[in-house]
């Protein structure tokens, strides 16, 4: 597999998520009055915190590089036990199905019980955000060639605090994408939607069908719901001429700025490599060494 490619797919997601998040929640409108349009690590903003700082998205990512690399292999319930560890370490930013759940898993659940047992508390509109597509890509590096095992722990890591199906099936057609894209095949968004074939729900389906035939889409939205979340960034990541570019057009979107950014970046990380990723905003990532060093390790995981 191509190293660039993989590191790619890791700093593509931490430069997304790091330049989305000072514009976090804001409008496109607002985003261009303030920055024209925002291509560089900003400070202060939303959460306000220095230039080039990454939030839950990369630090959930973060948290499963590092568990297959130690575990060499995948161990849902080490993740968890990871993901509890951050949260008790205070995060600025942490979605509302994330903190429940990883508020139930520290008193007790099993990795496979709080995740579900939120879900099923929430109500339609509440129940499948983008909260564990947004975390998911490091799995795609070790099992870029075992689909099975990929589509597999792509569900269960999901699973640990995002049970609904759009979600599960979210991350199974996502790492299937970056997977293709890793092993260079020439449509690897509709590869991943005929892998995964009727197991994936219809509202998953239909946004993301017109993007694999090349089909332009209407309006693309920028809320945090996992399938137009996912719709946005996967056709910025893979229509954009650069890995730059996909990552600033997903940003300055506005809405969910940093977790679409963030998918979008994985996946033109994918597409381009890291060599492709701009310097500027690479040196101003605290993560970037540690993320390049995992990439590396991540392909003799499987
Ligand atoms: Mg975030």
């Amino acid at each position: 597999m191509d190293s660039d490619r993989t590191r790619g797919s890791l700093l593509g997601l931490a430069c997304g998520d790091a330049l989305g998040r000072p514009v976090e929640f804001n409008s496109a409108s607002e985003i261009s009055a303030e920055h024209g349009r925002l291509d560089e690590m900003a400070g202060h903003g939303t959460w306000n915190q220095p230039a080039g700082t990454i939030t839950d998205d990369t630090e959930q990512a973060l948290c499963i590089a590092r568990s297959l690399v130690e575990q060499q292999d995948f161990d849902p319930a080490d993740i968890a036990d990871r993901f509890v560890a951050w949260y008790d370490s205070g995060p600025f930013d942490i979605g509302r199905m994330t903190m429940r759940s990883l508020s139930r898993l520290k008193h007790g659940d099993a990795w496979d019980e709080a995740g579900q047992y939120v879900w099923e508390q929430s109500r339609e509109g509440q129940n499948a955000g983008n909260g564990s597509v947004m975390r998911c890509p490091p799995l795609a590096i070790p099992y870029a060639s075992g689909w099975d095992r990929l589509a597999e722990v792509s569900r269960q890591a999901s699973q640990i605090t995002h049970a609904d199906p759009r979600c599960t099936e979210g991350c199974a057609v996502l790492n299937l994408t970056v997977a293709g894209l890793l092993e260079d095949v020439d449509t690897p968004l509709q590869d991943a939607l005929d892998y995964v074939g009727a197991d994936a729900p219809d509202e998953l389906v239909t946004a993301l069908e017109p993007l694999a035939r090349g089909d332009s889409p209407g309006t693309l939205e920028t809320s945090g719901y996992v399938v137009h979340s996912l719709q946005t960034a996967l056709h910025d990541g893979l229509v954009s001429d650069s890995a730059e570019e996909a990552i600033v057009t997903a940003v300055n979107r506005g809405g969910d700025t940093d977790t679409i950014g963030a998918i979008a970046g994985a996946v033109a990380g994918a597409r381009f490599g890291a060599s492709q990723l701009p310097d500027r905003w690479l040196n101003a990532i605290d993560e970037t060494d540690e993320l390049e060093t995992l990439a590396k390790r991540l392909v003799d995981v499987a």
